[in-house]
């Protein structure tokens, strides 16, 4: 099988399970508990979450674990939005972009749902970018928050989050961004980028499912979600999940000493595997920005099939892949996202993304253009005629 769904989620990685092992068996302690078991297993905690730190940039302290990018996510829109509309009632309002994940979507519209809030949202042009400038003229001084994704999980659109934070600085707005699908590919150094939240999933990364992170600078006010012991000084309770704190933190530091080779050789093969697609497919359209994008996204519109259809054909052809128009809860509506691009819903029921793990060789690309090449031409030949073509 060709595995080209790593937005999605990515296999474990040997050296992660190894050093997560020994806190799933023998060094199986509670972190608060008061003896040499608890003991093991709050040392574990506390180096994973310096070893995160030092790949962020950042203090120990401003790190906490939380169970997916989801829920860092909902931390960060709904903690911080809510912790400073309480210091101050006139915040109420919060910034988000067009095409962000359902996790940021969903948090800002539970808070015009439940908390009177209102959300503004700043719009993306046809490659899925948006304007520091257009950031900059929704900014209000009752704007509690602004929360836009590093890069994007279906077009892989990488946003300017330097000059965005920036702006959002100058207002004295707390900037989060979603860096789930960034991770592993961009840097993450959270000075640089001036972020004051930011999140990370593991399991995009080489960890299992259900480990995660959300940075919150210094002393942000942050409303914890989930209450109860206090744990994770009181940001987010629960026993903690050592393992995954040590999955996670080990995947991130293998990953942030890898990225940049191979951010350079992951991108020479994507540019490859576009070229390829685009000049041997009639009709194909590259979705995302043709250059600020992820070093591992490749995502088209095949007009004239459908998404799913291609998908099946390919899965036959043994390369796994995700249909862009179905969203992660099974609905056959148009990708929202493509829509933001101003792409026509009947084009874009027609997406498919490509993604990569770092690791990805020539030769598994070279075989899934020619699938793809293949499959597409089968469903049109198998397709009634279709408007999105
Ligand atoms: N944000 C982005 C951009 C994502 O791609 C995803 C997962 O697909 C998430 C958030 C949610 O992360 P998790 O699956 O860890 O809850």
């Amino acid at each position: 099988m060709i595995f080209l769904d790593a937005a999605a989620t990515t296999p474990v990685r040997r050296e992660v399970l190894e050093a997560m092992w020994p806190y799933l068996s023998g060094d199986f302690g509670n972190p608060s508990s008061h003896h040499s078991l608890g003991e093991t297993a709050a040392t574990a905690l506390a180096e994973s979450r310096s070893a995160v730190a030092k790949v962020l940039n950042c203090r120990a302290g401003e790190v906490t674990f939380t169970s997916g990018g989801t829920e860092a996510d909902n931390l960060a829109v709904k903690g911080i939005a809510l912790a400073r509309q309480a210091a101050d009632s006139s915040l109420n309002r919060v910034v988000i972009s067009a095409i962000e994940h359902p996790a940021v979507e969903e948090s800002a519209r539970y808070l015009e749902r439940v908390h009177g809030f209102t959300v503004d949202v700043l719009p993306v042009d046809s490659e899925g970018l948006v304007s520091v400038e257009g950031l900059r003229s929704l900014l209000r001084p009752e704007t509690a928050l602004v929360s836009i994704m590093y890069a994007n999980n279906e077009v892989g659109t990488v946003q300017p989050v330097a000059a965005l934070a920036a702006v959002a600085r100058e207002y004295g707005v707390p900037f989060h961004t979603d860096a789930v699908q960034a991770a592993g590919w961009l840097p993450l150094d959270v000075k640089a980028l001036g972020a004051d939240a930011l999140s990370i999933s593991g399991h995009k990364l080489g960890a299992p499912k259900g480990s995660g992170v959300l940075f919150t600078k210094g002393r942000l006010p942050l409303e914890p979600l989930v209450h109860g012991g206090g744990q994770e000084r009181g940001r987010r309770s629960g026993t903690e999940n050592v393992a995954g704190a040590v999955a996670l933190s080990t995947a991130l530091r293998l990953s942030s000493t890898e990225q940049p080779q191979q951010a350079a050789r992951v991108s020479e093969l994507r540019e490859t595997f576009i070229a390829r697609i685009l000049a041997n497919v009639p009709d194909a359209m590259l979705t995302g920005h043709r250059s600020q994008r992820l070093p591992s996204v490749a995502s088209f519109c095949f007009p004239g099939t459908s998404g799913e259809s291609v998908l099946l054909e390919l899965e036959r052809h043994g390369v796994v892949c995700s249909s862009g128009s179905a969203c992660a809860a099974g609905s056959d509506a148009p990708s929202a996202v493509l829509v933001a691009l101003g792409i026509a819903p009947e084009t874009a029921q027609t997406a498919v993304r490509f993604s990569f793990t770092s690791a990805v060789t020539g030769d598994e690309l070279e075989q899934a253009a020619a699938a793809v090449e293949t499959a597409v031409v089968r469903v049109r030949n198998l397709a009634p005629p279709n408007p999105g073509r």
